[in-house]
């Protein structure tokens, strides 16, 4: 099993922008945060390193339609300001599920659901021919057959934890 990794590139952040918002200001730092998906209302706490970028965004780092916590820091990288008190949703969420690894064990491929993120341009081909193909099956069958097409190009599917 592999280790799930966020790569900062913000995008679920975005999305999550409007399920997420700040429900009361204890002080300019310390929140009660409401996810509107849960209906929680957590405390939540803007991180040392971040106060600045949270309380004075420069121009370009936020916008109203993002998650309020976010912040843009340079190209494709973002920050989330209450990262150790974020709310269980953010916590729990993973934006792939699965990694595939070509014959030299290095992550040429990332799952989710039934999509497949690659710039390896043979195993984007053999997914296009033999996975993209498969009929509809259960999770489990669809992760067996999958592992044995990609194990016979040369490739390993391992679950992310
Ligand atoms: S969880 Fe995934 S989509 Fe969200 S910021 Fe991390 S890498 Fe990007
Ligand atoms: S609280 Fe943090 S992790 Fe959750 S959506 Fe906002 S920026 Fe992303």
């Amino acid at each position: 099993m592999a280790h799930f990794h966020c790569d900062r590139c913000g995008r679920c952040c975005i999305s999550l922008g409007r399920h997420i918002s700040i429900e009361r200001k204890l002080s300019s730092t310390s929140h009660y945060c409401r996810v509107a998906v849960t209906r929680e209302i957590v405390p939540v706490t803007i991180h040392p390193e971040y106060r600045d970028l949270f309380l004075n965004p420069p121009p370009g780092s936020t916008d109203e339609s993002w998650c309020p916590y976010l912040r843009h820091i340079e190209e494709g990288r973002f920050v989330c300001t209450i990262y150790p008190s974020r709310p269980s949703i953010c916590r729990n969420f993973s934006c792939y599920s699965m990694i595939i690894r070509d014959s030299r064990n290095a992550e040429v491929g990332r799952v989710s659901g039934k999509d497949l993120k690659s710039s390896d341009a043979g195993l984007v081909e053999t997914w296009e021919r033999e996975v993209a193909t498969l009929p509809a099956m259960d999770k489990g069958s669809w992760m067996r057959m999958v592992s044995g097409i990609l194990e016979k190009n040369g490739y390993t599917l391992e679950a992310v934890v």
